[in-house]
């Protein structure tokens, strides 16, 4: 009697362990029956890993941005693409996207646009991935000078990542005023935290910082009065 021959198991080069995304874990089984493929990024020249099945499907590849195996429904069709979808993942799109309306609204409002990719994982690795103010790690890159006062910009000086509800509380409120309103706990980490920070970012003490802020907002009150 002849027997399918099993193609041999292939371990994937990144640690499965490692992995949280909710398309890998139980999905690895099946791995050993694809065929393991390096997909290059033509723009990078960087070899990423995907799996094929018989019929030459991509079924499983790793997004080009945050290195992931997934599967390939959580890439978007792209007819330019290797094998037909895009090289990063639906969610790191949301964030490339994300970022390019940043950039729009910089633009429009003649704002500099600074933060680099390394001052991302700066901001990341210096918070610890926490809230400077409440520890919590569901986290939106803020403004401390909101774009809407037509200061500040998207700058290392003047950009932090803040818990998700707070940065909505926020607004685009005068961040002096608006702790005001929150509790103790988090007014202490504001004054001993947040606010030391930016101010040595912007080489200024903290008065003179909490000045500069004052400043910029009286002149977006004046202009929309
Ligand atoms: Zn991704």
């Amino acid at each position: 009697m002849k027997t399918l021959k099993r193609k041999k198991p292939r371990k994937h080069p990144n640690k499965i362990e490692d992995r949280t995304d909710d398309y890998n874990i139980d999905q690895f089984e099946d791995l050993t029956y694809l065929d393991l493929i390096e997909i290059e990024n033509a723009a990078t020249g960087i070899i990423y890993y995907g799996y094929m099945d018989d019929m030459n499907n991509l079924i499983y590849r790793e997004c080009s941005k945050c290195e992931q195996l997934k599967h390939i429904s959580c890439f978007r069709p792209h007819s330019e693409g290797a094998h037909g979808y895009r090289s990063n993942c639906r969610e790191c799109n949301r964030e490339i996207d994300k970022l390019g309306n940043l950039r729009y609204q910089m633009k429009k409002k003649n704002l500099p646009h600074t933060l680099t990719e390394l001052d991302f994982a700066k901001m990341q690795l210096e918070q610890k991935g926490k809230c400077y103010l409440n520890d919590s790690t569901e986290i939106h890159l803020e403004h401390f000078i909101p774009i809407s006062w037509g200061h500040g910009g998207t700058t290392y000086k003047n950009c932090y990542y803040m818990d998700a509800a707070l940065n909505t509380s926020k607004s685009n409120r005068n961040p002096f005023e608006w702790i005001l309103t929150q509790p103790e706990h988090i007014q202490k980490r504001f004054y001993n935290v947040l606010v030391p920070t930016l101010a040595a970012r912007n080489n200024m003490t903290t008065n003179a910082f909490e000045d500069y802020v004052n400043r910029c907002y009286l002149d977006f009150i004046s202009k929309t009065a």
